[in-house]
């Protein structure tokens, strides 16, 4: 059969499902991808509201995954780089901790800074050689740990593992116990010394859009719902049905695929609000922390310091559960955002609850190889899910998928 009449259907339009497409449009093959959403990218969104860039939760692009200059033109992307850094407020004092390595100027506060002691700064210092060192697949094949157990075995103190790793790896693996694999830790630990935390500039969404940008037009299916895939049978929710040679999923296949499991995942929720505020920012893209127990406020950044010629925004991120309505959580936010750091953020502009962020994992891998992903005869599997909650992973495990359809269609085998 011609390569082009084959029907390979890809589900979902996030990060992964694009890049399963691209990767089989690379090869030869036309695809067609299906998603439930009106939109390109998953749980990758911003709205565009006037002269407001919202991304649906707070979100970056480590540009030192090895995917990103696979997949993605970072030129095009413009991508806003946050310094090596942060800001954290803690009992009324406020420091400035960061890299001095890559940032001379987070020398002399970094060394005052009361937020650990010197020999917790030396153990950073030692951390980031050995992780630089540590190649991806030592770090993915080491014995894990939850990311507590891992930097209180490593020799830091209480203090600089409350005051300094615990808000700042909680805004990263959305919960607040590091009960996160070490693995992850190590992996995300090792990017951010090797490279930036990035927004584009037309924010995070603007990733899948580039990447959906390289599809053929029509072939991305908004709107459509699968309801179920068996064998070579394709149906969707509104009953229609059709013939699917080979089918990527790029999401939780148990909801899709019969006498599977029943999605039994555990995920990380975040909310995040959008303020009005007075403050001009920090006149740097840089993250500020509260170091607190009693406070919900994890992390928050000023829009104006990322994006140009944007209007004073705070963006601030809440991990901890709490029975708040959204009225309710608004206020206790400012409030927060007064009595800790003095930043007066006035109208709340808008409020994101994501409820499935980040998948909970219990053992990570990097990526899937290409055989791993095949699921029956003629259904694979791609997803972040599937790996460790990145869009490294998401890039990389739609990669492994659509090579793994190429190989099965070329020589009848996988690799
Ligand atoms: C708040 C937040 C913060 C994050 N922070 C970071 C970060 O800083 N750095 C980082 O690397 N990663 C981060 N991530 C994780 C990153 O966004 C994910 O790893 C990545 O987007 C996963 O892509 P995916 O394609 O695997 O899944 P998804 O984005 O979930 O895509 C799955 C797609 O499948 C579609 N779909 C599902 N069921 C059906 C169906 N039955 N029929 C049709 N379509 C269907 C969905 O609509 C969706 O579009 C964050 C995520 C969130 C939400």
């Amino acid at each position: 059969m011609d390569n082009n009449q084959l029907q390979i259907t890809i589900i979902g339009a996030g990060v992964s499902g694009l890049t399963a497409a691209i990767t089989l449009q690379n090869a030869g093959y036309k695809v067609s991808v299906y998603d439930a959403n009106s939109f390109v990218g998953g749980r990758v969104k911003s709205d565009l509201q006037t002269g407001m860039i919202l991304d649906h939760g707070f979100q970056v692009l480590l540009d030192a995954y090895p995917a990103v200059n696979e997949f993605l033109d970072i030129e095009a992307l413009k991508l806003r780089k946050f310094v090596p850094g942060s800001m954290i407020y803690m009992n009324g004092k406020t420091y400035r901790l960061g890299d001095a390595f890559r940032n001379r100027s987070f020398l002399w506060s970094t060394i005052m800074a009361g937020v650990g002691s010197l020999k917790d700064k030396w153990l950073v210092f030692s951390l980031s050689r050995k992780l630089k060192q540590k190649s991806l697949q030592d770090i993915f094949s080491s014995p894990e740990t939850s990311t507590k157990t891992y930097l209180e075995n490593y020799g830091f103190s209480t203090k600089m593992i409350s005051s300094f790793f615990t808000p700042f790896y909680a805004g990263i693996f959305l919960e607040t116990e590091l009960a996160t694999s070490s693995r992850m830790f190590e992996f995300v630990f090792k990017m951010f010394t090797e490279g930036n935390a990035t927004i584009p500039e037309a924010g995070i969404q603007a990733i899948p859009e580039q990447l959906a940008s390289k599809l053929p037009l029509g072939s991305i299916h908004l709107n459509q719902t699968v309801s179920s895939v068996i064998g070579n049978e394709v149906t969707l929710e509104n009953g229609e049905k059709f013939h699917s040679d080979y089918t990527i999923i790029g999401t939780i296949a148990g909801n899709i695929v019969p006498n599977l499991p029943k999605e039994d995942l555990l995920w990380h929720q975040v909310t995040v609000l959008y303020f009005e505020t007075d403050h001009t920012g920090f006149d740097e893209a840089i993250i500020g922390l509260i170091s607190n127990e009693e406070v919900l406020i994890n992390n928050f950044h000023f829009l104006q310091d990322i994006f140009d010629h944007h209007r004073n925004v705070i963006s601030v991120t809440v991990i901890k559960k709490h029975p708040l309505n959204d009225l309710k959580l608004a206020e206790r936010v400012i409030k927060e955002l007064r009595e800790e750091t003095g930043i007066v953020a006035t109208e709340l502009i808008q409020l994101y609850r994501i409820k499935k962020a980040l998948p909970q994992l219990n053992s990570l891998n990097y990526c899937m190889t290409a055989s791993e992903t095949q699921l029956t005869e003629n259904i694979f599997l791609a997803g972040d899910h599937l790996s460790n909650a990145s869009l490294n992973a998401a890039m990389l495990n739609g990669k492994a998928a659509a090579q793994a359809v190429v190989s099965k269609i070329e020589s009848g085998v996988l690799f």
